[in-house]
C-alpha cells in the first residue's frame, strides 16, 4: 500500500438505546479502508459533530494515516486553547479511528499494535441498584448467578429519596438528595448486603462527587470494615486536594476521574499515590493515545486502570477499552454497561461478555465496523438535559 491519506472525516450520530452515540469515520483515498472512533459526548452531541466536520475534516484531510502522534498534538494544539470536553471527544474519534485503519493495515488487532495480551479477557463489574436493600440484593444475586465477580452496589441510584424532603417555597425543579441521608443508607446498604452474601463477591461504590470532603473522608473510614473493591468518584475533580487528608485515615481503595478533561486533574493523584484506580472517560481524555501513556504513568506508581465504561459510550468506545484492558499490565477491572441486541447489530463485532469477562476479536484494528444503514433508523434528540440538575434539599444547585 503506497502513501495513504485522509480524505474526509465524518460525525456519524445514532441511538439505538435512545442515548446520543457519536462515532467518528475516518476515510482515506484507499476505497475500502477506513477507520471508527467513540467521540460519544452525549448531551452535547451536534457539537462534537461540527467540530469534526467542520474543523477537523479541513485540518487533516491529505495528511498521512500512520502519523497518529503527530496527528494527534496538531488536533490538541490546532484551537490553542485545549483540554475541553468537546474538543476532546472530537480529537478521541480521529484517535481511535487512526488506530483502527493502522491496525488493518498491519493486518494486526490494535491490542498486539499496542504490545500484545496481558490476559485474553477483561474482568468487569456490573451495577446493581434498586428501591429497597431487597431488591438491591436481589439484583446482586443475578449478577453473582451470571459468574460476576464485582458488583457496583447503589440504594436508589446515586442518592437516596427524594420524596420525603422537605424543600423550601419556590424551589426550583431538578433532581434532589439528601447527602446525609444518602451517606446512612450506603452505610446501611453495605452492612445488609455484606451480612448476606459474605465477601467471596467483590463489592463498589458510587458517590457521583454528590458529597464534600470531610463527608468524603467519614464515609470512606466507616466503609473499612465491608472491604470495598473500590469506593468511585467520592470527590469532584475540583476537591481532589481532599485526598490526601483522606488517604492518611483509611485504607478504602479509591477510583477516581471520570469527569477529567485535563491531565492537571489528576498527575499529581498518581504521582503521590491518592488513588488506587484511574477511571476517565477515554474519549473525553482525547482517545487511546493519551489513555495509553496514562496507563503506563499509572503502572510506575501502582496505579491501576478502571476505565469508564456507561451506557452514555458506543460500542466503539467500549472495544477501545477492551483492547486497552487486555494490553495493560495494571489494568484493574472494566465497568460494563453492556451490549444489547440492538446495539450488536448496529455496530457488528461488539464485545462479548461471557461469565464476567469481556472480549475483543481477533480482527485486525479494533474488530468492529458500524451499519450506517441501520444507525440512521435510531435518530439522537437534541433535548435539555434534565439528569444533571442535582439540587440539594435547599434547593441549590450541586455537583450531578
Ligand atoms: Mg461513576
Amino acid at each position: 500500500m503506497g502513501n495513504v491519506v485522509i480524505r474526509k472525516v465524518r460525525a456519524i450520530l445514532t441511538a439505538p438505546n435512545n442515548i446520543n452515540l457519536i462515532v467518528v469515520k475516518v476515510e482515506t483515498n484507499e476505497p475500502e479502508l477506513y477507520g471508527l472512533g467513540c467521540a460519544t459526548f452525549a448531551y452535547r452531541e451536534n457539537a462534537v459533530k461540527l467540530m469534526v466536520e467542520e474543523y477537523f475534516s479541513p485540518l487533516l484531510e491529505g495528511r498521512n494515516v500512520a502519523d497518529i502522534e503527530d496527528i494527534w498534538h496538531l488536533m490538541n494544539n490546532n484551537s490553542y486553547w485545549r483540554n475541553g470536553p468537546v474538543t476532546n471527544n472530537a480529537i478521541s474519534g480521529v484517535d481511535m479511528a487512526l488506530w483502527d485503519i493502522k491496525g488493518k493495515m498491519a493486518n494486526m488487532p490494535v491490542y498486539d499494535l499496542l504490545g500484545g495480551k496481558s490476559r485474553q479477557g477483561a474482568a468487569v463489574y456490573r451495577h446493581a441498584d434498586g428501591a429497597s436493600l431487597e431488591q438491591v440484593l436481589e439484583n446482586v444475586q443475578k449478577f453473582i448467578e451470571q459468574k460476576v465477580r464485582h458488583v457496583r452496589v447503589q440504594w436508589g441510584g446515586y442518592g437516596g429519596r427524594a420524596d420525603t424532603l422537605n424543600k423550601p417555597d419556590g424551589a426550583s425543579d431538578g433532581v434532589y438528595y439528601d447527602p446525609d441521608q444518602y451517606v446512612n443508607n450506603t452505610l446501611k446498604l453495605f452492612d445488609y448486603v455484606r451480612g448476606k452474601i459474605g465477601f467471596d463477591t467483590e463489592l463498589l461504590h458510587d458517590c457521583h462527587e454528590r458529597i464534600t470532603g470531610i463527608e468524603a473522608v467519614r464515609l470512606a473510614k466507616q466503609l473499612e470494615p465491608y472491604r470495598l473493591f473500590f469506593l468511585e468518584d467520592v470527590l469532584s475533580p475540583e476537591q481532589g486536594e481532599w485526598l490526601r487528608m483522606l488517604r492518611s485515615q483509611s485504607c478504602t481503595p479509591i477510583a477516581l476521574g471520570e469527569l477529567y478533561n485535563n491531565p492537571k486533574e489528576w498527575d499529581y493523584l498518581i504521582a503521590n499515590r491518592l488513588i488506587d484506580f484511574i477511571r476517565v472517560h477515554v474519549s473525553q481524555i482525547g482517545g487511546i493515545t493519551p489513555a495509553r501513556k496514562l496507563a503506563v504513568f499509572c503502572e510506575q506508581f501502582g496505579v491501576r486502570t478502571a476505565w469508564h465504561g456507561p451506557g452514555d459510550v458506543s460500542p466503539v468506545g467500549h472495544m477501545a477499552n477492551v483492547h486497552l484492558d487486555l494490553v495493560s499490565h495494571n489494568f484493574g477491572i472494566q465497568e460494563w454497561a453492556g451490549v444489547n441486541e440492538t446495539l450488536h447489530e448496529v455496530f457488528p463485532g461488539s464485545p462479548q461478555l461471557k461469565d464476567g469477562y469481556v472480549y475483543a476479536n481477533d480482527r485486525p484494528g479494533l474488530g468492529i465496523d458500524i451499519n450506517e444503514e441501520l444507525a440512521e433508523k435510531y435518530p439522537c434528540k437534541t433535548q435539555v438535559t434534565t439528569w444533571t440538575q442535582t439540587r440539594l434539599p435547599d434547593g441549590s444547585i450541586n455537583t450531578p
